[in-house]
C-alpha cells in the first residue's frame, strides 16, 4: 500500500460536511463490558457462583454446593461450557478475545497504567534527565503491576481455595502449603505476564485462539476493510491504534486479530470527519453482510445464518436442559440405604419381634445441620428405628444402622416394603424399594 497521502479535497469539488461525532464506539462499549468481567471475575468465587473448593472437594455452581462426585452435574456443567466455547468461536469468531478475556482486559490495564506513570513521572520530575525519567517510570510502574498480580492470583486462586482460608493464608506469607506455594506461583507469572507478555500471549500461546482458528468459517464474524471506491486516504490511524500491531488492510484473516474494533472507531473518527463512509466494519465473512445490516432476517443478524449453527443451538440447549434438569432433581441431603444382610437375614429380638437391619448412608451437601428421619411403607404394625431424626452436621457423612420390627404374624416370608428417607430442612424425600423377610411360619424363630 502506498504511504502518500492522496489529496481529499480534489479541485472544482466540495468537501462535504462531518460527520456529526458517533454517539458510541466500540472502545466504549468494550471497556464497559471489561468493567463488567472484571466484576463478574471477582464476585464467581467470592459469591460462590462457580468456585471449585479443592480442599473440601466441593463444585459451587449457582449458589449450589455440590460434591465432586455429583458427576451428572459436572458432565452437563462442562460439556455445556464447551459447547459455549465452540459456538461463540464459530459465530463470532474472535470477539471473545477482544471483548471478554482477562489477559486482553488486564493486557490493556497495564498499557493504561503504563501511560498513566509515564505522564505523571513527566509532570512530577519535569527538568530530570530522560534516563532518570525512564527508571522511575519503571519502577512504579513495575510496582503497580506487581501490587495488582497478588490481588488478581489471590482472585485467581479463590476459585480453588475458600477465600478466607486463603487470606490468612496470604497475611501469614505462607509459602508451605499446597495453596501458599500456588499462590506465589499464581502471583509470580501473573507479574511476569502483565508487565512483559500481554498480547504476546495471544499470538503464541493461547490455546483459545488456535481453536478459533480451526473454527471459523465463511460465515463467522470477522473484521473487514472494504474499499471498492478506493476511498483509504491512507491515514494509518486504524494500524497505530491497533493493540496487536497490525494492518487490517492486509486481510480479515490475520491471526493475531482479536476483533477488538478499535480499527474501526479509529476509521470512523478520521472519515467521518471527512463525510466519507466507514471503511472498517464487523462483517459475516468475507463476502457476507456487514453486522447489523437492518434488511437481514433478526436471527440472520444474530449470526445464525446457516443449518450448523442452528444445530450448536440446539445441542446448547440441550446440555442445559440437562444440567437444569441434573440441579433442579438433586437433593441436598444424598442419602443410600440397602439392607444388611451380612450376618442375619432376619432375627428375633429378646421380645419376639422379627428384626430387620438396613444400612443408611447419609451426605449432607448443604451449609447447614440436617435431620434425617424414616418412614416404612407396605408392613402394617411395623416400628422402625431410630424413630426419631438423625443429625447430620453441614458437609459431614454420617452411617446410621436403621431396624424394622415387627410382631410375627402370617405375612409372607419376603414382603415389598417402601422406606422413605426425608431430609430437614428442604423436605426432600428419597424413596428406596427393599424387601423384609421375616420366618416361614409364624412365632418361634431363630436367628438365622
Ligand atoms: S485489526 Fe482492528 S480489530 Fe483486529 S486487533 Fe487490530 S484494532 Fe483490533
Ligand atoms: S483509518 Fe481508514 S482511512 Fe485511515 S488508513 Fe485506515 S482504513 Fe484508511
Amino acid at each position: 500500500m502506498s504511504n502518500i497521502i492522496p489529496d481529499i479535497k480534489p479541485a472544482g469539488r466540495t468537501r462535504p460536511a462531518p460527520l456529526p461525532p458517533p454517539k458510541w464506539s466500540y472502545h466504549q462499549v468494550r471497556k464497559l463490558i471489561h468493567l463488567a468481567c472484571f466484576l463478574v471475575f471477582l464476585g464467581l468465587p467470592f459469591l460462590n457462583v462457580m468456585r471449585f473448593d479443592l480442599p473440601r472437594q466441593r463444585f459451587y455452581f449457582a449458589g449450589y454446593e455440590l460434591g465432586i462426585s455429583e458427576f451428572s452435574i459436572l458432565f452437563f456443567t462442562l460439556l455445556f461450557l464447551m459447547f459455549v466455547i465452540v459456538a461463540v468461536a464459530l459465530i463470532y469468531g474472535r470477539i471473545y478475545c477482544g471483548y471478554l478475556c482477562p489477559q486482553t482486559i488486564f493486557s490493556e490495564a497495564a498499557q493504561w497504567w503504563e501511560g498513566r506513570v509515564a505522564r505523571f513521572v513527566k509532570m512530577r520530575w519535569a527538568g530530570s534527565a530522560a534516563s532518570v525519567l525512564k527508571v522511575r517510570e519503571r519502577i512504579i510502574s513495575l510496582a503497580g503491576v506487581f501490587v495488582a498480580s497478588v490481588f488478581l492470583a489471590f482472585v485467581f486462586i479463590s476459585y480453588f481455595v475458600e477465600p478466607g482460608d486463603l487470606f490468612q493464608r496470604l497475611i501469614s506469607l505462607d509459602v508451605q502449603t499446597t495453596g501458599g506455594v500456588a499462590g506465589l506461583i499464581v502471583t509470580l507469572f501473573t507479574f511476569l505476564d502483565f508487565a512483559f507478555v500481554r498480547q504476546t500471549f495471544c499470538t503464541t500461546v493461547c490455546p483459545y485462539g488456535y481453536l478459533q482458528g480451526m473454527l471459523v468459517d465463511k460465515n463467522s464474524l470477522l473484521v473487514h476493510y472494504r474499499d471498492e471506491e478506493k476511498s483509504c486516504i491512507e491515514c494509518k490511524k486504524c494500524v497505530r491504534v491497533c493493540p496487536m500491531e497490525i494492518d487490517i488492510r492486509d486481510s480479515p484473516k490475520q491471526m493475531e486479530c482479536v476483533h477488538c474494533g478499535e480499527c474501526i472507531d479509529a476509521c470512523g473518527e478520521v472519515l467521518g470527519r471527512l463525510g466519507r463512509p466507514i471503511l472498517i466494519h464487523y462483517a459475516w465473512g468475507e463476502t457476507g453482510a456487514v453486522m447489523g445490516n437492518k434488511s437481514e432476517k433478526w436471527y440472520q443478524r444474530m449470526g445464525f445464518r446457516d443449518t450448523k449453527r442452528v444445530a450448536l443451538l440446539f445441542v446448547l440447549l440441550f446440555y442445559f436442559t440437562g444440567l437444569m434438569t441434573a440441579l433442579s432433581m438433586r437433593h441436598t441431603v444424598l442419602v443410600q440405604f440397602r439392607a444388611d444382610r451380612g450376618q442375619h437375614l432376619y432375627k428375633i429380638d429378646s421380645h419376639g419381634l422379627v428384626v430387620n437391619t438396613y444400612k443408611a448412608k447419609m451426605s449432607n451437601r448443604g451449609t447447614e445441620p440436617a435431620g434425617v428421619s424414616f418412614r416404612i411403607e407396605g408392613l402394617p404394625g411395623a416400628v422402625i428405628e431410630p424413630a426419631g431424626a438423625v443429625l447430620v452436621d453441614a458437609g459431614a457423612v454420617v452411617e446410621q444402622d436403621v431396624q424394622i420390627l415387627v410382631a410375627p404374624g402370617s405375612r409372607q416370608d419376603v414382603t415389598h416394603v417402601k422406606i422413605t428417607a426425608r431430609a430437614m430442612p428442604g423436605r426432600s424425600e428419597t424413596a428406596f424399594a427393599t424387601t423384609f423377610l421375616s420366618p416361614p411360619a409364624a412365632g418361634k424363630g431363630t436367628a438365622k
